[in-house]
């Protein structure tokens, strides 16, 4: 069934233009192991988001895992419990305890102002994720961090193309990680990269990478974090229609905000001035029994938005319960509406036609 409308669709550049690039690893015999095409990648990405040391490896989750071996986070780490599973999962990972505070309401990101009153003596970190692309209150985290000495990690995985003052919100905190999976707007198929200004950092963090060995010389443990020349060649190919993507992403986000923003249907308060890369559309509906509704009228019309965020991760079964209950509401009741490259004007019309009519049998 190809003609259903997903969530997202994965953005491919001419066949062509991935075999031109591909060829140069066949010519070398070179597939793997910090090759030609990723190193331009890593540096190219390096210029694009002007950061200072950017380390491509192959998924998003094992570069937060990396993250916390390489700042040693060990004991409690705050987080956010509206993100993917990824994020706490990889604080579990490492033998670290998630501690969840509850999130902004209008940006669902972390709230900041709760931060301080969850830091105990055994807190070593904040892991912070910007939520569909919005940049987290990324000046007061770094205040409390500092107060307390405690080292921040950003889930970048939204966050490509997002800008704060001026410059890529992945060049904050200690480290910021980004995902590069295929559902991403920036995407190398399978794919993620570590970020960090600390020269020993960057160096700690390649070491990792790679099994923690440079030649016949070992260091430390490691793990293998690497990814491939194929990866990498599509994310060059790629790269030259970020652009492009993003522009496109930004002129269908106003469309839907366009139609939506006149009812009751809280949505992302966004300016022209906001950290924001217009990347995802969450919509907040009054409640989840709306929400059902809504997404049984789309699906009649072979249209698949995405429960994203859900479930609220401090109700993970594997996890001891804390509450958090804007999360946990906001969880229950967001839907994404699909936003990609090639989304029509005329679907994303369908898309609206459909809810505002659920939405107006509801409210009469
Ligand atoms: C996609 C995603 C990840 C995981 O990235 P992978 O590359 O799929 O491992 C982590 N955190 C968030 C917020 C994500 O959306």
């Amino acid at each position: 069934m190809d003609m259903m409308i997903n969530v997202t669709k994965t953005f491919l550049p001419p066949f062509d233009e991935y075999a031109a690039v591909l060829k140069r690893a066949w010519d070398k015999g070179w597939i793997t192991n910090n090759g030609e095409l990723v190193r331009e990648l890593e540096e190219k990405l390096e210029q694009y988001l002007g950061v200072k040391h950017l380390l491509f490896c192959n998924n998003g989750t094992i570069a937060l895992q990396i993250a916390l071996k390489a700042l040693n986070i060990k004991g409690e780490v705050i987080t956010t419990p509206f993100s993917y599973v990824a994020t706490t999962g990889a604080i579990l990972w490492e033998n670290c305890r998630p501690v969840f505070v509850d999130i902004d309401e209008k940006n669902f990101c972390i709230d900041a102002a709760k931060i301080e009153a969850s830091i105990t003596e055994n807190t070593t970190a904040i892991l912070a994720t910007h939520v569909y692309g919005y940049a987290c209150n990324v000046e007061a985290i770094e205040k409390i961090a500092h107060k307390y000495k405690l080292k921040v990690i950003y889930d970048g995985a939204h966050a490509f193309g997002t800008n704060y003052k001026g410059r890529s919100v992945l060049s904050y905190g200690d480290i910021s990680t980004c995902s590069f999976h295929a559902t991403k707007l920036f995407h190398t198929a399978e794919g993620g990269c570590i970020i960090t200004n600390d020269d020993k950092l960057a160096e700690t963090i390649r070491l990792y990478h790679q099994f923690g060995h440079i030649g016949d010389e070992h260091f430390c443990v490691g793990i293998n974090g690497k990814s491939s020349e194929l990866h990498a060649a599509l994310g060059l190919c790629n790269l030259n229609y970020i652009d492009a993507i993003l522009a496109s992403r930004k002129q269908q986000w106003l469309y839907y905000k366009t139609f939506l923003q006149h009812t009751s249907l809280q949505l992302l308060e966004v300016t022209e001035n906001s950290p924001f890369n217009y990347s995802y559309f969450p919509v907040v509906f009054e409640t989840e029994t709306l929400l059902l509704e809504i997404i049984a009228a789309l699906k009649e019309k072979e249209i698949l938005p995405r429960r994203y965020f859900y479930p609220s991760l401090n109700t993970l079964p594997y996890i001891q319960y804390q509450p958090v209950p804007v999360s946990e509401s906001i969880a229950k009741r967001v839907l994404c509406l699909p936003l990609f490259y090639e989304l029509g004007s005329v679907i994303q019309h369908n898309i609206v036609q459909a809810i505002l009519k659920v939405h107006r049998q509801q409210s009469l």
